[in-house]
């Protein structure tokens, strides 16, 4: 795709306090293309998460939205400009209702169209419009998170372990939705545990090692030889 990426990083270092965690990372992403965030725990792929959202500062390099850099502005900064994170563990208002926490995420770029189209990627949703977020099923809550995400109708949208403690089943139907966000012409970062469902949506495959990347690229020569590494780390 010509043009600037939609997303990029380049030399991302962050951490917490005295510990650097996440060093030297680079990655791109096109408008339509799902990155999959793969490594084992620890690895620093929340951290790369929370750095690209602006949840914490990073200590050097650059985020860039359509080549505009991003790194200084804050999450919310981020969101109006089109960056959305579904943070791990979901962080629903528990006592508002579905609709409520929807439109908590209607940002500056929103419009009815974008709930419309909540509605139509999660159609459960509207009969749960009116019921406490904190009443619903993991799942469910996990698709308001979603959907909160993309009232804002972000052009990048980074997914922090979303199938986290949820049913195959469940997985199955968000990383569907995931696969149609994508479809939209949003760049997607997906952090994911199940590695080989990651895969099989993904454009291009990212793992973290330590904080470091070590593998970079398309997911198809991806090799259980090279996950093994990544996982164990024993090369
Ligand atoms: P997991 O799958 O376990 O969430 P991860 O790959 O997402 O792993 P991170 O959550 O990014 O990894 O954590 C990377 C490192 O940063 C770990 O060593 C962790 O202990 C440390 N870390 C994470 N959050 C904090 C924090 N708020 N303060 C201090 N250290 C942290």
């Amino acid at each position: 795709a010509g043009g600037p990426a939609r997303l990029t990083a380049t030399g991302l270092t962050a951490g917490y306090g005295q510990a650097t965690v996440l060093h030297d990372v680079d990655l791109e992403l096109h408008a339509g293309q799902v990155l999959a965030v793969l490594g084992a725990n620890g690895a620093g792929k929340s951290t790369l998460a929370k750095s690209l959202a602006g949840m914490i500062p990073i200590r050097s390099g650059t985020v860039s939205l359509d080549g505009a850099p991003i790194d200084q502005l804050s999450s919310f900064q981020r969101v109006r400009k089109g960056l959305a994170l579904v943070p791990e563990g979901r962080r629903l208002f528990a006592d508002l209702t579905v609709r409520e926490n929807l439109e908590l995420g209607v940002g500056a770029r929103s419009t009815h169209q974008s709930l419309d189209r909540i509605h139509e990627l999660f159609p459960k949703l509207t009969e749960l419009s009116g019921r406490a977020a904190g009443a619903l099923s993991g799942g469910e809550q996990q698709m308001v998170a979603i959907g909160r995400a993309l009232a804002s109708e972000p052009k990048v949208i980074v997914f922090d372990e979303l199938s986290l403690g949820l049913a195959p089943v469940v997985v199955d139907r968000l990383l569907e939705a995931v696969d149609e966000i994508a479809a939209w012409g949003t760049a997607v970062v997906l952090i994911e545990q199940n590695v080989h469902r990651a895969l099989a949506l993904a454009d291009e495959a990212l793992v973290l090692r330590q904080g470091r990347v070590v593998f970079r690229g398309d997911p198809a020569a991806f090799s259980d030889e090279a996950l093994r590494l990544a996982y164990l780390g024993t090369d």
